[in-house]
């Protein structure tokens, strides 16, 4: 009873600290994923990190981890993706409150004009003024046969219960976003050029002929090294093409790490030891691969914080909502009392 006690106390002292999941820093039509953080809440939440924290940049707490010597109250800051809005809206903030940041980084997308899948199918299925009646089309083995009922034209009461979806952890409010949620679970495990091949279909289907949105790029490669020269910011891979590596093969897994740490080694002259997994999605072999191609740390997408006896390729972080300053306070607060084996899965 009293070793139990004794435990327990222990415990509530140990030393913990957080990692913080940013995607965006943008105002956004839909954001299902809740990627988007606005740049005015970005700005006061820098103002309150920087005030009341000890934000420290990811490696450093990665390695105050594996010296044993976690300090109570740091915090770190990460990106996924590599959206252009990183380079043009996160970085002067970082910038002007001199905070540190990590920016995992999809390689395949540097440089390219194209949209993330999962952008353009909420733009698709969400946006889209006027849809046919139905969707019928198989996507690999499963059938999608989809009565859009009432729902065919966008209207501003849809509109409005669309934009208030947080897809990880509410039911589709409307006809429209269970449609989206079907594709994109359809989707999500399947290759790149799939993944594009299913997109055309749809944008067929819904008589959509756009080119892709400025607003959804990624960084091109003189952003990216241009964000690497300062010392305050660190370049971590976040695979080639975005898969779920844990439904990949090991060589195919090993291929998507290799790849984007080369690539961005190469681009930025500096060594590349931070890796997040697309999705969260690791098995066994993914941590022995990354391992293996030379990172020394991992982070995943559920919300736990770190603390002495972490998994150093399996670190919890937190996604950070369009708050206000004040409101990110509170839950980095109430953030820090949560047990190691609470979790959420969030998208991207
Ligand atoms: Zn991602």
């Amino acid at each position: 009873m009293i070793r139990r006690l004794l435990h327990t106390i222990r415990k509530s002292y140990e030393p913990k600290a957080l990692v913080l999941m940013y995607h965006r820093v943008a105002e956004l039509e839909t954001d299902a994923w809740r990627l988007a953080v606005k740049p005015q809440n970005f700005e006061e939440q820098l103002q309150v990190l920087s005030r009341s924290w000890r934000v420290v940049p990811l490696a450093e707490l990665v390695g105050d981890l594996t010296h044993h010597r976690l300090r109570r109250n740091s915090v770190a800051i990460t990106f996924d993706d590599g959206y252009e809005d990183n380079y043009l809206a996160a970085r002067p903030l970082l910038e002007k409150y001199n905070v540190p940041a990590t920016f995992f980084i999809c390689s395949g997308n540097i440089g390219s004009r194209t949209e993330f899948w999962w952008d353009e199918l909420e733009h698709l299925i969400l946006s889209t003024e006027v849809l046919p009646h139905t969707l019928d089309m198989w996507i690999n083995q499963a059938q999608i046969n989809f009565d859009l009922g009432t729902e065919q034209h966008l209207t501003e009461a849809l509109k409005k219960k669309q934009q208030e979806w947080m897809a990880f952890v509410q039911e589709p409010p409307t006809l429209r976003s269970i449609l989206y949620l079907k594709l994109w679970e359809q989707l999500k495990p399947l290759p790149g050029h799939l993944q594009q091949a299913y997109l055309q279909q749809i944008k067929v289907w819904a008589g959509v002929s756009g080119a892709p949105r400025a607003a959804y790029q990624s960084m091109n490669l003189e952003q990216l090294q241009d964000l690497a020269r300062n010392s305050l910011f660190d370049i971590g891979a976040h695979t080639v093409s975005h898969p779920d590596l844990a439904s990949l093969s090991p060589s195919a897994q090993q291929q998507e790490l290799v790849g984007c740490k080369s690539f961005l080694e190469k681009a930025i002259s500096r060594e590349v030891t931070l890796l997040a997994y697309p999705y969260g999605s690791c098995n066994q072999e993914t941590v022995r691969l990354a391992a293996e191609a030379g990172f020394q740390a991992a982070v995943i997408t559920q919300d736990y914080p770190v603390h002495p006896t972490s998994a150093r390729y399996k670190l919890g972080r937190f996604l950070v909502d369009d708050w206000s300053g004040k409101q990110l306070d509170a839950c980095i607060k109430s953030w820090l009392t949560i047990k190691a084996n609470a979790h959420a899965h969030y998208a991207a």
